[in-house]
C-alpha cells in the first residue's frame, strides 16, 4: 500500500490503541458531533474509539474506529501521511491553554446553559483564532447562536448611543431656548 517506510494503513488499523478514556467525554454527556447531529457519548463509545497522533506535532486526537481508515489515509500536500496510530517518539506535543467557549469554566457558561448550549471539554486550543475555528467547525449552530446574541447586543448598544446623542442634543437645545426667549423679550422693550 505504501512505497516508503511508513507503516501500512492496515497494520496501523490493527495496532490502533484503544482509547480507554475517550478524551474528556463523559458517559452519557452529549457532545456535538456535527452541526446537525448530536450523539450521546455512550453511543459514540459503543462504536469504539482509538487514538491517532499527528506524526509531526504528536498531537493526539480521539477518532471513532469507523472513521479511522479515512483519517489514516489523509496526506499532506507532499504525500506524507498526517496521522499515525503510533505515538511519534521524541516529539512533545505543544498544548495550548485556550478553552472552547462552551467549556464549563467559561464566564458566560450560565447564559450558554440557558441558551441550551452543550458543554465542551476542549481546553487545549492554541490561540484565539483556533478557538474561533474550533467553534465554527465543531459547534457551528452554537457559534451562530453566540454570534447572533453578540450582534444583537451590539445593535442595542448602538441604539442606546444614538438615543443618548439625541437626548444630549435636545438638552443642549433646551438650555439655550429660554435665553433666546429672554433676549427676544428684552429686545422688544
Ligand atoms: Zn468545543
Amino acid at each position: 500500500m505504501t512505497t516508503n517506510n511508513e507503516p501500512a494503513i492496515e497494520e496501523m488499523m490493527r495496532d490502533a490503541e484503544i482509547a480507554e478514556e475517550p478524551g474528556d467525554i463523559k458517559q452519557g454527556s452529549v457532545i456535538s458531533a456535527s452541526a446537525d447531529m448530536t450523539m450521546s457519548a455512550a453511543e459514540l463509545q459503543s462504536a469504539g474509539y482509538v487514538y491517532v497522533y499527528d506524526n509531526r506535532t504528536a498531537d493526539r486526537s480521539v477518532v471513532n474506529r469507523n472513521m479511522l481508515q479515512q483519517q489514516l489515509e489523509k496526506q499532506r500536500p507532499d504525500g506524507s501521511f498526517v496521522f499515525s496510530t503510533r505515538k511519534p517518539e521524541g516529539i512533545e506535543p505543544v498544548r495550548g491553554t485556550f478553552k472552547c467557549l462552551l467549556h464549563a469554566d467559561d464566564p458566560n457558561r450560565e447564559k450558554y446553559t440557558q441558551m441550551g448550549l452543550v458543554v465542551c471539554p476542549k481546553d487545549s486550543l492554541r490561540s484565539q483564532y483556533d478557538v474561533s475555528l474550533h467553534m465554527q467547525f465543531r459547534h457551528r449552530r452554537e457559534w451562530q447562536s453566540i454570534e447572533g446574541e453578540r450582534e444583537q447586543l451590539e445593535r442595542e448598544r448602538a441604539q442606546v448611543r444614538d438615543d443618548n446623542m439625541v437626548e444630549t442634543m435636545r438638552l443642549l437645545a433646551d438650555r439655550e431656548r429660554p435665553q433666546n426667549v429672554r433676549e427676544e423679550k428684552d429686545g422688544k422693550r
